[in-house]
């Protein structure tokens, strides 16, 4: 196991990119260190310092929205460019992440890419249909639900993600972020995002996403499919949740068993779905 030698303040991505290849493979980024820093031994000789190089910007383009990859979880917390109604469960599930001291550190990039378990930010950008921006590899953009197979990321390695990039939702839309944890600062086991569109009392376009449950965050597409032109009923809501539960690989560890943890997931869902229509609560 390498031990940690130095530690490069690059001055834009071109040259953090090549700071990185330089050792033969032993660099790595770092952005806020809160993932690495959890590490019991950093995998590096030395670190790539991503937070001086141009990466800190929230902005508006047209009908998207552009955030560096190392803005931090608090300044998302307070961007203009998100305050508005369609944006408000991403709202969310921001101030869910940890506590003020960890938002101020951790950064966007960080939660979505570092693979970290109970990371809350994933779910959120799932159902944005967000894609990340690369430098240092051939290919420019991916969707981040690709990357988040550890095969297509580890197939990106020595790759810096630049930039999330996702299209603001239409102005009908509602989202609804739960994050279900134990205790108000703890890591989450369950987070749910959702963001429907209603043609009168139909189902226009369903989006739902679930985080720190199953292996790897997921789209419940079965689900968003079924629900598609339905008419908004308690008894449709109830046969999607059947439908998406039904062969969910649901995570069994000392944080909660299968058998909970299926039985939540269903009620969470519905609670989920419910408040994205306006019939129920979606907090916690
Ligand atoms: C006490 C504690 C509590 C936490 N609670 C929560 C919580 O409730 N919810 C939650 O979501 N998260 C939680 N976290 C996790 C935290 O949010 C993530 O660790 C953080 O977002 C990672 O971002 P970072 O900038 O610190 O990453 P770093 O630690 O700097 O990097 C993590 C990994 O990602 C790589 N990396 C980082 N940025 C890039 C980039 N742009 N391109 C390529 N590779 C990159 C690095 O090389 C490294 O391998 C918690 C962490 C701690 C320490």
């Amino acid at each position: 196991m390498p031990t940690l030698q130095d530690f490069k303040r690059p001055q834009s991505v071109a040259e953090a990119v090549a700071m990185v290849r330089e050792g033969s493979g032993r660099g790595g980024f770092v952005a806020g260190g809160t993932s690495l820093g959890l590490a019991r031994m950093v995998p590096y000789d030395y670190l790539v310092d991503i937070t001086g190089i141009g990466l800190n910007e929230i902005r508006r383009d047209g009908e998207s929205v552009r955030i560096g990859a190392a803005v931090t979880i608090g300044q998302l917390a307070i961007s203009p460019v998100l305050a508005i109604g369609e944006l408000q469960f991403l709202m969310q599930a921001v101030l869910s992440v940890a506590t003020r001291q960890i938002r101020n550190m951790a950064t966007v990039g960080g939660d979505l890419i570092s693979g970290y378990p109970m990371a809350d930010l994933p779910a959120a950008f799932l159902v944005l249909e967000a894609k990340l921006s690369l430098a240092g590899v051939d290919q420019e953009t991916i969707l981040l639900r690709d990357f988040l197979d550890p095969a297509v990321s580890r197939g990106l390695n020595g790759g810096l993600v630049t930039e999330i990039i996702f299209p603001v939702p239409p102005p009908d839309s509602r989202g609804t972020f739960i994050k279900f944890a134990r205790t108000e600062n703890d890591v989450a086991l369950f987070d749910l995002a959702c963001l429907v569109r209603l043609k009168g009392d139909q189902f226009e376009e369903v989006r739902v996403a679930l985080g720190c449950t199953t292996p790897l965050p997921l789209r419940l597409t079965a689900m968003e499919e079924f629900l598609q032109g339905k008419r908004v009923q308690a008894k449709v809501v109830a046969q999607a949740v059947e439908l998406a539960t039904q062969d969910l690989p649901i995570l069994d560890n000392i944080r909660g068993g299968r058998t909970y943890r299926k039985q939540m997931v269903g009620v969470l869902l519905r609670r989920t779905l419910l408040a994205s229509v306006g019939k129920g609560g979606g907090s916690r």
